[in-house]
């Protein structure tokens, strides 16, 4: 069901943001919400909520509100929040250890089966419960894994070779914190986010 229904990427977004907030109303008891509330979290007016949620089908009514567990369930199923994700992250430098290290991510049902690098000292330790395992098992991992995902935080000068390597591998979404622009083959989405870049543009 993930990805099943077409939106605009500013919509996409923002959904994350409107099923953080309603998390946040289940957890207080609240069982009905209005357009104004979503928006807020999402930083956009009730009318742009109510466009982007009228992407989804037929939710909410006028003068009322949305039913708070309806539309989370719905929410759950487009984001695919509910599927089991396996990733795997390349680069257990500061940024890969601590994205290991992240519990959020459990929420979204991302679980990091195994981190790989070139580093002796770093290969065979373990992040939590994630083996640290040499790059050279990376295509055989990811193939008899059959995993999909790679979260990649190697050096920006190494970024391009690994993104090789694991689409031939058979990696569909490359989620790139590496400072580059990658070029991958069709069939493969990189996702970037340079965390320097956003400084940035937030002090700007
Ligand atoms: P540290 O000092 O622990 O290495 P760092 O954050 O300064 O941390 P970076 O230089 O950003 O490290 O490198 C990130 C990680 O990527 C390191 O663990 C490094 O060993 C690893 N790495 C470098 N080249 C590769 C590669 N080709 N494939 C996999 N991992 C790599």
């Amino acid at each position: 069901m993930a990805g099943s229904v077409l939106l605009p990427k500013p919509c996409l977004m923002r959904l994350p943001h409107y099923y953080r907030r309603l998390m946040k109303a289940i957890h207080e008891g609240q069982s009905i919400i209005s357009s104004e509330e979503l928006g807020e979290e999402a930083g956009v007016p009730a009318a742009q909520a109510r466009k982007d949620l009228s992407y989804l089908g037929e939710f909410g009514r006028p003068g009322v509100g949305y039913d708070v567990y309806e539309l989370a369930a719905h929410l759950e199923k487009v984001l695919g929040l509910n599927e089991p994700k396996k990733a795997i992250l390349i680069g257990v430098g500061n940024l890969g250890r601590a994205l290991a290290s992240y519990p959020g991510f459990a929420r979204y049902r991302l679980q990091i089966t195994a981190a790989f690098d070139v580093d002796p000292s770093k290969i065979g330790q373990r992040i939590g419960s994630i083996p640290v395992l040499p790059l050279e098992e990376l295509e055989t991992f990811v193939r008899q894994r059959a995993v999909r995902m790679a979260i990649l935080a190697v050096p920006a000068p190494q970024a391009q070779s690994i993104a090789d390597r694991l689409s031939a591998a058979g990696i569909r979404l490359i989620w790139n914190f590496a400072p580059v622009s990658l070029r991958v083959p069709e069939g493969v989405k990189v996702f970037n986010e340079d965390l320097a870049a956003r400084l940035a543009t937030l002090s700007f």
